[in-house]
C-alpha cells in the first residue's frame, strides 16, 4: 500500500513527465540547434514549484526525497538533456543551503527559490586545477563581508541567466579548507562578469561559461561555517553523484526509446527485425535497467540515512557509461538517418559526452573506487 508521501512522489514524477513531454521535448531540437538557453522549459518547472523540488514543504518547497528527485531529473533528461542539466545544476547549487539556511537565509533564498523567483548556478570548478583544487579566495573583513580575490570559475552552467550562484572559495591562502557561499548576481558590492560564450559540442542549451566574481559577498551569503565545506561535503557529494546519474540515465532512456521507434518504423512485423538488431535492443535494455536499478537503490539508501558513497560513485559512472553505450548503439541501429541528423540520436550522443568531461570524472571516480576496494582510500 502506498503512503501519503509516496502518492505525493508519484504525482511529482508524473507532473514532471507531463512538463517534459509537452514543453521540453518539442523544444529540444531547436535548443540544440540554436544553442539558446532553455528559458521556457525552466520557467514551466519554476511555475509548477520544481525550482523548490528538494526544499522542505515548511519552507515552501515540494519536499522531495532523493529518489523522487533523481526520477524527476531522469524524466526531464529523457526529453531534453540541456534543460535537465541546467535544472540539476540549480538543485546542486541549493543543496547545501537547503539544510543549513539561517532564519534570514530561509526568507532571502529558500522561499523565493521555491516560489520560482530565484534560479541558481554552481560556480565551483577552476581551469586546469582538477576537481576540488580551489584558488579562489573570499577573505572576511572586519565588517563581516567576504572580499573576493582571484575568483575565476571555468564553467558555470546558466552563467548569463542564474540569479544566484553557489560559490566555493578558500577563506585564507594558507589553508586547503573551503567555504561555501550563495552569491546574488545583483548586489551593490559584487562585480560578477561572464567572460565567455557557450558553443558546446553537446548540452548546447547549457550556457556554461567562464565567470569572474569580484568585490565582496555580504556575511548573509555564507553557507554553514567558515571553512565548513568539509562538513557539508559528505552530505552533499551523494547528491552530486546521483543527480548527474539521473541526467545520464535520462539520456540513455531517451536514446533507447528513439532506437525502438527507429526499428519499429522500419519493419512492419517484429519477427522481420534481424536477429542482430533484436540482440542489440535486448542488450541495451539489460544495461539500461541495471543502471536504473543501481541508481534507485543508491538514492533510496541516501534517503534511508544509510548512504553508501561507493554505491553513489558506482552509480554515476555506470549511468555515464550506459549513456555513452546506448547512444552509440542507437546511432548504429539508426543507421544513415541517425548519422544524417534526421533523428534526435546524434543529439543524445553528443549530450552523453558531457559525462566524460564533467566533474566527477569517471576515470578519477574509478581510481577512487579501486583504491577503496583495496582499503587505501
Ligand atoms: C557542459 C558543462 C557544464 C559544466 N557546468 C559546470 C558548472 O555549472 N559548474 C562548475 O563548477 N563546473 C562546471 N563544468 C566544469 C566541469 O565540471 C569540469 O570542471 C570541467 O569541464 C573540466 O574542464 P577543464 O578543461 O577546466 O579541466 P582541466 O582541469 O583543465 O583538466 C583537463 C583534463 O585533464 C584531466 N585532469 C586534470 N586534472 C585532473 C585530476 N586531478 N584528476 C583527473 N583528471 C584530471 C581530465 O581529463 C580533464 O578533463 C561544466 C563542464 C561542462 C562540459
Amino acid at each position: 500500500m502506498q503512503t501519503n508521501m509516496s502518492i505525493n512522489s508519484v504525482q511529482i514524477i508524473e507532473n514532471a513527465k507531463t512538463i517534459a513531454e509537452t514543453i521540453l521535448r518539442p523544444l529540444a531540437a531547436d535548443i540544440d540547434q540554436s544553442g539558446n538557453y532553455p528559458t521556457e522549459g525552466l520557467k514551466a518547472l519554476g511555475d509548477n514549484g520544481y525550482w523548490g523540488l528538494t526544499i522542505s514543504r515548511q519552507h515552501g518547497g515540494l519536499g522531495s526525497d532523493l529518489l523522487t528527485t533523481v526520477k524527476v531529473i531522469e524524466k526531464l533528461a529523457e526529453a531534453c538533456p540541456s534543460t535537465a542539466m541546467c535544472f540539476k545544476m540549480h538543485l546542486e547549487a541549493i543543496n547545501p543551503i537547503k539544510e543549513l539556511a539561517t532564519k534570514e537565509q530561509i526568507n532571502e533564498f529558500l522561499r523565493p527559490i521555491a516560489a520560482g523567483k530565484l534560479f541558481a548556478g554552481v560556480a565551483a570548478n577552476e581551469a586546469g586545477r582538477g576537481p576540488g583544487n580551489i584558488a579562489s579566495l573570499a577573505i572576511q573583513n572586519t565588517s563581516g563581508d567576504f572580499i573576493l580575490e582571484n575568483c575565476h570559475k571555468s564553467f558555470v552552467t546558466s552563467a548569463h541567466f542564474a540569479d544566484i550562484f553557489s560559490l566555493i572559495a578558500k577563506h585564507d591562502p594558507s589553508t586547503t579548507d573551503i567555504t561555501s557561499f550563495l552569491v546574488r548576481r545583483n548586489t551593490p558590492n559584487s562585480r560578477i562578469t561572464v567572460d565567455s560564450t557557450w558553443n558546446g559540442f553537446g548540452m548546447r542549451g547549457n550556457d556554461s561559461c567562464s565567470m569572474t566574481f569580484a568585490g565582496s559577498i555580504p556575511a548573509s551569503g555564507l553557507v554553514g561555517t567558515i571553512g565548513g565545506w568539509k562538513e557539508i561535503r559528505p552530505l552533499h557529494i551523494p547528491f552530486v553523484f546521483l543527480s548527474y546519474a539521473g541526467v545520464y540515465l535520462g539520456i540513455a532512456s531517451g536514446a533507447f526509446r528513439e532506437m525502438v521507434t527507429q526499428v519499429t518504423g522500419r519493419y512492419s512485423v517484429a519477427s522481420d527485425v534481424p536477429e542482430t538488431v533484436r540482440k542489440h535492443l535486448g542488450e541495451s535494455k539489460v544495461t539500461l535497467e541495471a543502471t536504473r536499478a543501481l541508481l534507485y537503490r543508491a538514492a533510496a539508501e541516501v534517503d534511508a540515512g544509510t548512504a553508501d558513497l561507493e554505491l553513489c560513485m558506482a552509480s554515476c559512472v555506470s549511468a555515464d557509461e550506459t549513456a555513452l553505450k546506448i547512444t552509440d548503439v542507437a546511432m548504429l541501429l539508426g543507421g544513415g538517418s541517425a548519422y544524417a541528423k534526421r533523428t534526435p540520436v546524434e543529439r543524445y550522443l553528443r549530450d552523453a559526452h558531457a559525462g566524460r568531461i564533467m566533474v566527477p570524472q569517471d576515470e578519477q571516480t574509478k581510481l577512487n573506487l579501486g583504491s577503496a576496494s583495496l582499503g587505501t582510500m
